[in-house]
Order: structure tokens, then C-alpha cells, then sequence
């Protein structure tokens, strides 16, 4: 794996970081969710992907195996590569510039 690349590269007018999870590799992130654990800037969150119903009580509300991981602040990768290394299931791939950090 390459190392890091300076964030301020990225504010010179290269594409913003690309970040892909396979969604088969990565199929219960509720209860993994070490990427974003360890993501010292906070790229990823977790949603549900069901319509959560409010009138029963919140532990009931959404089935953990029902929520997706997302990069949703992608912008702010800076390529340490930490995510990658911590997936357990090799589940994440990013592009940053013409670096792809991969598993
Ligand atoms: S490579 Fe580093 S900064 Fe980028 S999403 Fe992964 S942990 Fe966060
Ligand atoms: S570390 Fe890997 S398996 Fe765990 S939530 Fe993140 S992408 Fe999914």
C-alpha cells in the first residue's frame, strides 16, 4: 500500500477522493463499523436503509443487519489508508488522485 498523500495536494485541483465499499464484502457495518472507528476525520456514517417507525421503542425501530456504511464526507480523506487496513472484510477500496489504495 502507498503511503499518505498531503491533503493540501488534494486542494490543488485534483478529483476528490473516491471511496467505494462493496457492499457484499461489507454486509453488516451496525455491527462492525471499524472504518469508521478509526477514520481520524471522520469520513463515514452509518443510515438505515428502512423507513425507521417512531411509534415503538428506538432499540426496535431498525434491524441492525438493515443499515448501510457511507463515505459521506469523502472530501476530507487524506489517504492515510487506515480504513483499508482495519476492514476485516477487505470491503473498501480508494482512489485519490492516481493512487488507489486497495486491501
Ligand atoms: S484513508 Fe484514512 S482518511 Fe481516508 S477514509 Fe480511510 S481512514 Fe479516513
Ligand atoms: S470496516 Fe469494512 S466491514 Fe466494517 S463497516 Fe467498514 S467497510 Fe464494512
Amino acid at each position: 500500500m502507498a503511503g499518505p498523500i498531503n491533503f493540501p495536494q488534494i486542494l490543488m485541483g485534483q478529483k476528490p477522493p473516491k471511496i467505494t465499499i462493496d457492499l457484499e464484502k461489507c454486509t453488516v457495518p451496525f455491527l462492525c463499523k471499524k472504518c469508521l472507528q478509526i477514520c481520524p476525520v471522520r469520513v463515514y456514517a452509518t443510515r438505515p436503509i428502512e423507513k425507521r417507525d417512531f411509534s415503538i421503542p428506538p432499540k426496535e425501530r431498525v434491524d441492525p443487519t438493515k443499515w448501510v456504511i457511507l463515505p459521506t464526507w469523502a472530501d476530507w480523506c487524506n489517504g492515510c489508508g487506515a480504513c483499508v487496513e482495519e476492514c476485516p472484510k477487505d470491503a473498501i477500496t480508494i482512489q485519490l488522485g492516481d493512487q488507489t489504495i486497495a486491501p
